[in-house]
This record gives C-alpha cells, structure tokens and sequence, in this order.
C-alpha cells in the first residue's frame, strides 16, 4: 500500500495500539478503486492542526478513503462485546471500521482518527465491512448539529466516496468511508468484552488506560474504580438530559454504542422528534419501543449497571461491599439525571432562579405540547417570542390557541416573580429572557425530511447542494437568518407520521 505524508502537522501518539495488549487486531483499510472526497469538516481540521488547503483535491481524497495511511497512525480494529436490544453479544468489535491513533489537538487534547466503512476486518462476521455514502453524510450533519448544539459528540472530519458500490437492502448504492474524531472510542461494550472471558487483568487495564484518559484526577486515589463509575454516570446523565432536551432521539443505544468519553457516538437510525410525543421511536428495528425518546434515561440506567458488573471485581475483594458501591452509583443515577434535565429545562424556560414549582411548570408544558402533537423544537423557540411579549407565533402552533393560556398565565407569573427580584423593568427584563432563551432553544435542528431529501440527493445523483446547505443551517442552530427559515419548518405531519430510520447501513 502505498504511504505518503499530505498532513504533516497530525501528529500521531497511539497509546490504545501501544499500552493496551490485546484490545485491538493491526489492521489495514481495503484500497477505494476511485476515491473522491465529499466533505471535508474545515473547522475541525484547523482544530486538529491540519492545514484544510492541503487536503482538497486527490491527496485528501486518497488519505480519507483510506488508500494513503498516514506517517505514524497504526490501524488497529478493536474488540468490543455488546448487548443489542437486552440481547448479550459477546463479540462484535470493529467490524468496517479502524482506529487510525490518536492525535494531539491545537489545544492539547488527545482526540482518536478512526475510519468508519474502510472495509472487513477479522471482526466483520458475515457485513461486507462498507458504508454508504447517504449514512455517512447523515453521521456528518448529525454529529455537526449536536456539536453546534453544545452537545458532546465524535464528529466527522471528512466522507470520502471509495467509488465502489455497495449492496443493501436498497440495492446497489455508492460506497463511502467516514473518518470520525472521538475523544476515544472506549464503549461499555469493550470493558463486557473482557469481563465475558472472565479476564480481570484487561478490565483492571482497561479501566485504568480509561481512568489515565478521561479522569485524570482519579489517577492512583484508592477509590478510582468507583470513581470513574460516578464519572461515567455523571458524563450520561447530562448526556442524556442534553438529549432530551432538544428531542433527540438515538435510536440504538446498545451497550456497544455507549461511551464511557461521554460523547454521542454512532448516528445509525437516530431522528428528532417533531411533534412531541414521549414514546416517538423512529427506527424500523425498534418495534417494543425500547429506545424511544421517554426510555433513554432508564436504558442509560440499564447500560450503565452493565458497565458496573464489569468493573464489580475492581471494586474490592469483599463481593458484597462491591455490589453495594456499585449499586448506590446506579440508584443515584435517576436522581442526578432529572437535575441535569431540570437545570436544562428552567433554561428552556427562561428561568435563572430554582423554584419548587419549575418541574412541574416544564412538565405541564411537555404535557401540552403532547395533547396537542405540537412541534417540540418550534414550541419551545416561539416560547421565546413569548418572554419578549408576543404570544402569538406559540398560539398558532396549537390546534386551539387558547390551550396554552392558563400555563402561559402561570409562567409569566414565575417570570414576574423572578424580575421583581432584579432591577431592570419589564420590559428589559422581558428582552433579556428572551435573548437567553434564544440562547439554548434552537431554531433549527436537522429535520428528518430536510436530512433525508439531502442524502437522495447525495447518494441518487450526487448532488451534494441539499447537503452543503442543511450542514450550515444545522451549524447554526440559533440564528434568526430569514434564508434558514425553510429548515426551521416542521415536517409535513404525514411525513412524520410514516418516517423510518434505518440501521446497519
Ligand atoms: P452499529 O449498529 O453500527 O453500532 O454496529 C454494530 C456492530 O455491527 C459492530 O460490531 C459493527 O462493526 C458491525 N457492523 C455493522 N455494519 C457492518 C458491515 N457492513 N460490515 C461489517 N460489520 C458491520
Ligand atoms: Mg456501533
């Protein structure tokens, strides 16, 4: 295979390759007959110390397909065990995809390289280890939405097109490899996949590399395991309040698709929900509903008891004195969830000061947005233009405008009762709620039929326009620009109503 050197500034260290002795299988990308570079994430280049200008054209199109491994990365498939749908799989690994290294960013941050769709490895069981192009571009524009959502994420640093079709349910579509960044890709799942085989000295090297990488302050303190247990639960728990509070909703959290980083990882049959509805579940292989949106909290729950029951033999020799550590960071987990999902909703709300009466003030909204299938993220945006005085667009979105009039009448009273304690008048203290709300409900999330109509495009005609203008409307969640207004409108209901998500593509 050929090597050559387009990126002179990444400068690999790859601790995971090196330290971890057997975690990962060396491994090389399938060679792309035709590689073509789709999208190049410009702004997280510059962040990785990468110069965007040397990577147009044949040599980034070569690197990001995988046919020019660069200077210094060591492609390795991991290994990873998982459970899918409360179904136990013990082992599952990269089976089309290759962490590159690690790289040090511009701001000293260690940050994985890893292809997504670069062809088998020894993990593939019967996949052809390929990806699509309109999956890939999907992972882009929802990992760069969440991002700009302040959301923890790995995101896409560029899709390449191999040139080779693919074969899928759909027929035969183009072929394209993904390179993500990650601040590592550690998942429950790796930790189960060395507690399966009853390897206690890889868990115990595992959960210290982790502990090295992600909490460095628990290094050598005599209670880390534990501690990195409550850090991982703290990481999910305002992970999964994040989520929850713009409507997203990700489809597939298998044990294998959860972090201990804490970032969101693996955008497969993800979608936001439109019209709120807590039991949305968009994804043709989720038929029990066990990953629709109200559920996320409880299976973060789920999978983070799985994470505990891997680390139970790190936690002391008395068995039962580790089951009780283990399980009093499981049953806090509830509880430190809804204060991360209330602090984001008193937000939402407009609201700076806690109040005994602000969850069931968000609740009751929720509520309302429920009876009447009122769009989520459209709602909570006009709630703004309701702080600075017009309640008029928030009406409108209900199929009777005066239904949210008593809540309505209720916030304002808690808003007056917030400004009466401050100096400026009503209406400044009205403009400024506003302004702040604006600051944290978006008014432009990917919506599913915008998401879907750019990747046809992309992947039946290559028309990559659609794409490139929902990626920079998903970049700016919170702009007001007249030109983003097509991509603040909810779906067609019945587009809604029949909208699947799909897996494994
Ligand atoms: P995912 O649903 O993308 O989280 O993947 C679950 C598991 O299936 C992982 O072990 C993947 O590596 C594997 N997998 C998914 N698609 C393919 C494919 N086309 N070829 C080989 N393995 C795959
Ligand atoms: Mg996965």
């Amino acid at each position: 295979m050929p090597t050559m050197d387009p990126i002179p500034a990444l400068r690999f260290d790859n601790t995971y390759a090196r330290e971890l002795e057997g975690f990962s299988v060396p491994w090389k990308p399938a060679l792309a007959p035709a590689p073509a570079l789709l999208f190049l994430n410009r702004p997280l280049a510059l962040e990785l110390g990468l110069e965007p200008a040397a990577l147009d054209g044949a040599a980034g199109a070569a690197l990001f397909a995988g046919n020019a491994v660069p200077d210094g990365a060591e492609p390795v498939a991991q290994a990873y065990a998982g459970h899918q749908f409360g179904g136990f799989s013990p082992q599952l690994g990269d089976g089309r995809a290759l962490l590159l290294g690690e790289v040090l960013d511009a701001a000293g941050r260690r940050r994985d390289i890893a292809f997504k769709g670069s062809g088998r490895t020894p993990f593939s069981r019967g996949g052809d280890g390929r990806a699509a192009v309109g999956p890939m571009l999907r992972e882009v524009l929802i990992g760069e939405a969440m991002h700009a959502l302040g959301i923890p994420t790995t995101r896409a640093l560029a899709v390449a097109a191999t040139g080779e079709p693919v074969m899928r349910e759909a027929g035969l579509l183009p072929g394209a490899v993904l390179t993500r960044v990650a601040a590592s890709h550690i998942r429950v799942g790796t930790f189960q996949f060395f507690a399966a085989r009853g390897d206690e000295a890889r868990v115990r090297a595992l959960a210290d590399y982790t502990i090295a990488r992600h909490d460095p302050e628990l290094v050598g303190t005599p209670d880390r395991y534990a501690g990195l247990l409550r850090a991982v639960a703290r990481r999910q728990a305002r992970l999964i309040a994040q989520w929850m509070n713009v409507g997203f909703i990700h489809g597939v959290m298998n044990t294998d698709n959860m972090t201990l980083s804490g970032e969101t990882i693996d955008y497969g049959p993800c979608a936001f929900v439109e019209a709120y509805d807590p039991a949305a579940v968009f994804s043709s292989i989720d038929s029990g509903g066990r990953y629709a949106l109200s559920n996320q909290p409880l299976i973060a729950r789920w999978n983070l008891a799985r994470l505990a029951e891997t680390l139970l033999p790190l936690l002391g020799d008395d068995a039962e004195a580790a089951i009780a550590q283990a399980t009093e960071v499981i049953d806090a987990f509830p509880g430190g969830y809804a204060a991360e999902l209330l602090a984001g909703r008193r937000a939402k709300l407009g609201l700076l000061r806690p109040d005994p009466t602000d969850e069931a003030l968000a609740a009751d909204f929720l509520a309302l947005l429920h009876a009447g299938r009122v769009d989520f993220t459209a709602a909570w945006r006009r709630l703004g233009e309701a702080a600075a005085g017009d309640d008029a667009p928030l009406r409108a979105l209900f199929p009777e405008p005066q239904a949210p009039g008593a809540w309505l009448a209720r916030w304002r009273a808690r808003c007056a009762e917030e400004d009466a304690a401050g100096s400026t008048d009503a209406a400044g203290a009205g403009a400024a709620r506003a302004a702040r709300m604006n600051a944290v409900n978006p008014r432009v999330i990917p919506r599913n039929h915008r998401v879907e109509e750019a990747l046809e495009a992309a992947s039946d005609d290559g028309r990559l326009e659609p794409f490139e203008r929902l990626l920079d409307a998903v970049r700016r969640p919170y702009d007001d620009a007249p030109e983003l207004a097509p991509y603040a409108e909810p779906a067609p209901a019945a587009v809604t109503a029949c909208y699947k998500t799909y897996c494994g593509t």
